[in-house]
């Protein structure tokens, strides 16, 4: 019988030889490589698994046999050493958007391999973002000389709540859930590989963490003000999901009980006052008409006293809620992601005096505010990490010791 969900025996033999090759590359992560003594040693597979393992490796391009040095007391002979494959062992994370697909390749190192972006109209149907991902995936791959034939594994960001059972599955059964799924299920089966998904704005947090303007942060609060307001939590080196996935749903504080309703359901959200699209309500309000972020960005810089309004009203509402939240979760860092993180007076240096001067100063130095340092390439990366342990809780410090 077929078995689409991955659940049978076949399935579970062929998540086992995943895993023991997941082991490997991880112990070839290192400059030089291992034979395949020091990687049985490494590894603690035994003797036949590990050259199987290796065989299948070295038949999918994910590993190189190059010549060591001498072996001592051999007469010369050489031991073969096993290296990673940079541009073959690659892990692929998608970031697929409301109106734009974004992809970055990692090798086994962590190593940012190539990136890229395909925009689209506004809200296309799902059947379309996945068609332009998988398209996406194979030029980036053509055009940097990737193998894209068997990717490691693909980590999948979505927009919305992600909600997961204990296998990484999609929970749920409306109709936005099923077509997760099948997006899941089309980019999987597209490219013959393990995947992951979950909330590309979380998934940009655990990026920031990682590779980004957290670095080195076990504590991490992220914010991103865009054309919605999305966050995500890192606490103790791990990404918070939740009960159902919605941890970090920060854009839907509630700013005032009084205010406009918003389409989650509820009113006065925080985003209805600071994403992008209300900013530029409020300037339209005040007599300037701005397009877009962009022209958001190059109004305040140049002093229109709308623009600036807009922007420092903002900041102020969102300084306030994030200083309540580093009270809550105790972060290292708060970082802000988005157009206007760019924007120091106006924006990011007045969300940094309201952490500073209203989160527990008893407690010693406050967080540091910084702005996100990966841009678009967040939600991928981020994706790219949500692969590397599998079904274990995705934690920074694991990830970093890899
Ligand atoms: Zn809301």
């Amino acid at each position: 019988m077929d078995d689409p969900r991955g659940d049978g025996r076949g399935a579970a033999l062929k998540r086992l030889r995943r895993s023991h090759q997941d082991t490997v590359l991880a112990a070839l992560a290192r400059p030089g490589g291992l034979s395949r003594a020091e990687l049985a040693e490494h590894t603690g597979l035994s003797r036949s698994t590990l050259y199987t393992i290796v065989g299948d490796l070295l038949a999918d391009g994910a590993v190189l046999e190059v010549p060591g040095s001498a072996v001592p007391g051999s007469r010369g002979r050489r031991a073969t050493r096993i290296t990673a494959n940079p541009r073959g062992a690659v892990r692929i994370g998608l970031d697929i958007g409301r109106s734009r697909v974004h992809v970055a390749f990692v090798d086994t190192a962590g190593r940012r391999l190539a990136t890229g972006t395909r925009q689209l109209p506004p809200l296309p149907h799902w059947n379309r973002r996945t068609d332009a991902a998988i398209g996406l995936i194979r030029k980036v791959a053509a055009d940097h000389d990737l193998s894209a034939a068997a990717p490691r594994g693909i980590g999948i960001g979505l927009p919305g709540p992600v909600h997961l059972d204990e296998r990484g599955r999609i929970l749920g059964e409306d109709t936005r859930i099923r077509q997760l799924r099948r997006v899941q299920d089309r980019i999987g089966e597209a490219f013959g590989a393990p995947t992951a998904v979950g909330n590309n704005t979380r998934y940009a947090a655990l990026g920031e963490a990682l590779w980004g303007g957290a670095r080195g942060a076990e504590n991490v609060l992220y914010i991103r003000v865009s054309d919605a307001v999305g966050g995500g939590i890192v606490c103790q080196g791990r990404l918070l999901t939740g009960r159902r996935g919605a941890a970090g749903e920060l854009g839907h504080l509630v700013a005032d009980p009084a205010g406009p309703p918003c389409y989650c359901g509820g009113s006065g959200c925080l985003e209805t006052y600071t994403a992008i699209p209300a900013l530029l309500e409020q300037c339209r309000e005040n007599g300037l008409t701005v397009a877009d972020a962009a022209d958001l960005v190059r109004a305040v810089r140049a002093e229109d006293p709308a623009a600036c309004r807009a922007v420092t009203g903002a900041a102020d509402l969102l300084g306030a809620h994030l200083a309540r939240l580093a009270a809550v979760f105790d972060p290292d860092q708060v970082i802000v992601g988005g157009p206007l993180a760019g924007l120091d007076r106006d924006f990011l240096a007045r969300i940094r005096s309201l952490v500073r001067v209203h989160c527990l100063a008893s407690v010693g130095e406050p967080p540091e505010v910084r702005a996100a340092e990966l841009d678009d390439d967040a939600g991928a990366l981020g994706a790219v990490a949500a692969l590397e342990r599998g079904s274990e809780p995705l934690s920074v410090a694991n990830l970093q010791a890899r």
